[in-house]
């Protein structure tokens, strides 16, 4: 492997995302040689906290996360805490002495990436702060990580670019958007563009319709607060969906590098059909969950969960259908849906390709299937082809059959983490699976249309799914309308 040395400074280095994804991620990537020695972490939060009391906390979130840590203790060892309110420039002149002589202790070669696990409200603060009291002078790179929200709707996500643009360039700025870490999400490309068999076929002349879909089980937990002013369109539709849906309709690239690959999703999202006032109940549909059963056992409705408005308006199921008007898309719905308490939890995608010219296998009783390309993102990783083909000892009958790839448990080892993927190329300073910033704005303008209709209208029908379904009936209709139907993802 070749060597990155880093500095890496968390902030929010005490919160569920640092304990749950950040730290499980870089053990793996030490144990693996991709983090060398030449590494340090500051984890930097409110809390008063010496540095063994830190390392004995990543000690504990990686052996939750990994039954292997034969080097944890080594590991712990590169990590140094730094008890920090964000507002206050004493502060961060500690910090700064901090990450110098940790820089010089081994050798970072003034390399810095500074990842912002807190809420969105401190990014800007953080950011100016940075530049202000002279952290990012560095004889290195500098770069920023941001999680999501990246704001809450255009004028917010514009304010917030702002702030952080004063402190770091657009080439520094990493947009986390960890769908674009998934391994199939990440495959998406490679089965469209490595394949002779589907490219020729990716188009309005062989695709019928494309079907998106994202179900969680789980309810909003004790995420009401910021979910209540978030609902599924901004959590769920303006980055994971969008981008999910730039992959799959985007030209090839001339070649596979950053630019030339976002350049090709942001034509995409440039494309996209915009759904404006009264044409927004035509395209979008959604849904908030009663109370319900899960597993057997009895489950409240949104309403009923905590910080959250007894007569909540929030949508919890977004179902829309999008159309891109390019040459290659013209006339082929993509239809997208995601959800919290529904059946399962699943991440596919089903590209359903169009009839054939002929049937020449037609029986009344059973029509022929459509061929059908699903790609699994989650929880398996793979890829099943739906063909028709005839079964041994039946005679001219086409039969549908499958052919079956999966990712997972093939080379005997786990794929990784999206967050491993992600912190590694941030330190390889490759950002292709991160959102630029004219992805984001395009995405929100897209979506604010919706969310403006949606929050000036209130939906008597609310709740309009029980918990343990696949969503309201209305997003059933959305497709009957145009002659289609879900397919089954289980
Ligand atoms: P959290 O509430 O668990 O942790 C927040 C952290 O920020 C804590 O370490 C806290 O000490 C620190 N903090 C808060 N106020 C501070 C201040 N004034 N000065 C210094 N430190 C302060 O939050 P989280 O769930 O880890 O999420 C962090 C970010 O990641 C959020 O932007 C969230 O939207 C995003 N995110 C989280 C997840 C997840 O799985 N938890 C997933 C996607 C995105």
């Amino acid at each position: 492997h070749e060597n990155h040395p880093t500095l890496m400074m968390i902030f929010g280095a005490t919160g569920d995302l640092a304990k749950r994804k950040l730290f499980p991620s870089l053990y793996k990537l030490f144990e693996k040689g991709k983090l060398t020695d030449q590494f340090a972490v500051i984890g930097v939060a409110r809390r008063p906290l010496t540095n063994e009391e830190f390392q004995q906390s990543i000690k504990d979130s990686v052996k939750t996360a990994i039954e292997k840590e034969d080097r944890i203790e080594e590991f712990a060892s590169h990590f140094y805490y730094h008890s920090h309110d964000v507002t206050d420039s004493a502060s961060y002149a500690v910090l700064k002495k901090m990450a110098n002589d940790l820089d010089e202790q081994y050798h970072l070669h003034g390399n810095r990436i500074f990842y912002l696990a807190m809420a969105p409200e401190f990014f800007g603060t953080i950011a100016l702060h940075l530049k202000e009291d002279g952290l990012t002078d560095v004889k290195g790179y500098k770069r920023l990580v941001i999680e999501k929200p990246f704001g809450h709707d255009l004028e917010s996500a514009k304010e917030l670019n702002k702030q952080i643009r004063t402190a770091f360039s657009e080439k520094e700025i990493y947009r986390i958007d960890h769908y674009l870490g998934k391994e199939m999400v990440q495959n998406i490309e490679v089965i469209r563009f490595a394949n002779a068999i589907f490219e020729p076929l990716w188009n309005n002349r062989y695709i019928s319709n494309i079907q998106v879909t994202s179900s969680e089980i789980l309810g909003v937990e004790e995420r009401g607060r910021y979910y209540e002013n978030s609902g599924a369109l901004r959590d769920m539709v303006q980055n994971h969906m969008l981008q999910m849906v730039a992959l799959l309709a985007m030209e090839p690239p001339i070649r596979l590098t950053t630019e030339e690959i976002r350049s090709e999703k942001v034509k995409v999202l440039r494309a996209l059909r915009s759904i404006d006032g009264e044409d927004v109940k035509e395209f979008f549909v959604r849904g908030q969950y009663g109370a319900g059963t899960i597993d057997g056992h009895d489950v409240p409705g949104y309403r009923e969960e905590p910080m959250v408005d007894a007569h909540s308006n929030t949508e919890t199921f977004v179902a829309g259908k999008l159309l891109i008007d390019n040459f290659r898309w013209a006339g082929v719905p993509f239809y997208i849906r995601t959800g919290k308490r529904m059946e399962a939890k699943s991440t596919k995608i089903i590209i359903q390709f169009k009839d054939i010219p002929m049937n020449l296998y037609y029986r009344p009783e059973e029509p022929l299937n459509p061929n059908l390309l699903v790609i699994h993102i989650q929880p398996e990783e793979g890829i099943t082809l739906h063909l028709n083909a005839k079964k041994a000892r039946q005679n001219e009958v086409a039969t549908p059959i499958k052919l079956n790839y999966a990712n997972k448990g093939m080379n005997g080892y786990n794929t990784p983490e999206s967050y491993e993927k992600l912190l590694y190329d941030c330190m390889r300073g490759d950002a292709t699976n991160f959102t630029h910033w004219d992805e984001v704005a395009l995405s929100w303008s897209f979506t604010d249309k919706i969310s403006h209709v949606w929050e000036n209208t209130v939906e008597e029908h609310f709740p309009n799914y029980a918990a343990g379904t696949m969503g309201p009936k209305c997003a059933d209709e959305l497709l009957e309308k145009d002659g289609f139907f879900w397919w089954p993802i289980s």
